[in-house]
Formats: C-alpha cells, sequence, structure tokens
C-alpha cells in the first residue's frame, strides 16, 4: 500500500530514484533517508505493526484505556497518546445534509457531577465546569451534526442552524431561550419536552448513546480537548452501524 503504483516516493523532495538501505531508503537526489511509513500517518509510530494492528482494533470496538493496556501491555499514557493519533487522523466529519426536519438540542458534557448527593433533588446544579455540546440529528438520514459552543451559546446556536440548514427544512426545538427568535428564517416550533417528546426522542437518545460510549471508553475527558472528543463521539455514532476493519483505516495512508 505505501508503494503506490510499485513506486515509492521520497517525502522530502518527490523524487522516485530511491534505493534501499540496511531495512531504510535513501533518496539518491537529495540523500536524504527515510523509512516505509514516511509518506502517511503512521510516520512516527514505534510500535510494532502488529501490536498496532491490535490497538487499532481494540479502538474501533471501544475498548477502554483501562482494558486496551492491559491485554496489549502497555503503558496508559501510550495507550492515550496513540488513541489521540486515532482520533486525529480517522475521524472524518462530513457535511451535514437534512430531509424535512430536524431536531435541535444542547447537552452538558466533560467531567462528571461532583457532590451529586448534596445536589440530588435540586432544580439547579452546577454546570461551569461542563462543555455546552449543541447537536442536531435528522430523523429521517438519522444524521447527527455536534460543535462544541464555547461562550454565548444562543447567538453561536442560531448561527450554526442558519449557516448548516436551509430553510425549507423544519427546525424542532425546546422552549429554550437558546432558540428564540430562530423563527425568522427558519420553520420552527418549540415546544416542552414533557408534551412533545416525539419531536424530541431522536436528539435525547443520542445524547444519552454518547454519554454511555464516552464512559465506558474515557470516563471523561476535559474542555481543552472537548472538540476533538465530540467530534470522535459524532463520527462514531454516524458510522455505527458500519463494519469497521482495522486494515481499510490501515490503507488510507495520506
Ligand atoms: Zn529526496
Amino acid at each position: 500500500m505505501a508503494f503506490k503504483n510499485g513506486r515509492l516516493k521520497c517525502p522530502h523532495c518527490r523524487c522516485f530514484r530511491v534505493r534501499t538501505i540496511e531495512k531504510r531508503y535513501y533518496c539518491l537526489k537529495c540523500r536524504k533517508k527515510f523509512s516505509l511509513y514516511s509518506n502517511s500517518w503512521l510516520k512516527h509510530i514505534k510500535l510494532p505493526l502488529e501490536g498496532f494492528a491490535a490497538l487499532l482494533e481494540c479502538w474501533l470496538e471501544g475498548a477502554s484505556v483501562a482494558d486496551a493496556s492491559n491485554h496489549l501491555k502497555l503503558s496508559r499514557p501510550t495507550v492515550y497518546r496513540y488513541y489521540r493519533l486515532f482520533r486525529l487522523n480517522i475521524v472524518k466529519s462530513a457535511d451535514f445534509k437534512p430531509r424535512n426536519s430536524i431536531q435541535v438540542d444542547e447537552a452538558y458534557f466533560g467531567r462528571f457531577k461532583k457532590q451529586a448527593n448534596y445536589y440530588h433533588g435540586r432544580m439547579t446544579y452546577r454546570v461551569q465546569d461542563k462543555t455546552c455540546v449543541f447537536g442536531m440529528i435528522c430523523p429521517e438520514t438519522k444524521q447527527l451534526f455536534t460543535r462544541v459552543v464555547q461562550a454565548k451559546p444562543g447567538a453561536t446556536i442560531k448561527q450554526i442552524i442558519r449557516e448548516q440548514v436551509s430553510t425549507a427544512i423544519t427546525v424542532y426545538s425546546d422552549k429554550s431561550y437558546y432558540y428564540k427568535y430562530l423563527d425568522k428564517t427558519h420553520r420552527h416550533y418549540a415546544m416542552s419536552h414533557d408534551y412533545g417528546f416525539e419531536y424530541s426522542q431522536y436528539i435525547e437518545a443520542c445524547w444519552s448513546w454518547m454519554k454511555r460510549k464516552l464512559f465506558k471508553q474515557y470516563h471523561h475527558f476535559t474542555r481543552k480537548y472537548a472538540s476533538e472528543y465530540v467530534q470522535e463521539l459524532t463520527w462514531r455514532f454516524n458510522t455505527r452501524k458500519d463494519v469497521k476493519n482495522p486494515l481499510d483505516y490501515l490503507t488510507k495512508l495520506t
């Protein structure tokens, strides 16, 4: 796979005049040495390829960091680093293409609620150290779109909706003030989740699915890496019914 059309290219000068030297490669033009993976996203890996493929399969299956490190005899920082490599190179976000209607909502991800017993039963609880994630899903195409929202959620959320969704699409939301004045551009129905259950069930199911996956694999994430993790969870949701073969992802060597 690294030999495209039977030829290996020098990553430094793109020259094809390459010779083998002690299991590595040597460019005749720029005289630099390089390895087999130098043209791909595997270029800095230090694991042997068997262990690497096993770790990739663990990640695709959603195995937790602790499980992967126990089974493959790797340290936890190593597993974290390789999981991040996979997240940055394998996860792809597609364009959002809804049909007829979408359901929108926001959720708070990140750290798990501390002092849960103390706050249990209260109407409000602290969400300062959590990350606000805005999501929308089309019930017909079953495609999820998410975005991490930092400051001023209302303005940002409305801007995202106006950019991503055409005005022919009906938008169902809850009665939060984040969605106020959305009816100026879209056909918009705001109803409480208690009464309009069928207009919010898909997006609520997504939140529950994503939070469960996050808890099982990573337990939590910090605000610094929030958008990476949310992108990964969205990708996992959208491709959850596909058959995932680790070799397919190794072939995408660009
Ligand atoms: Zn060269």
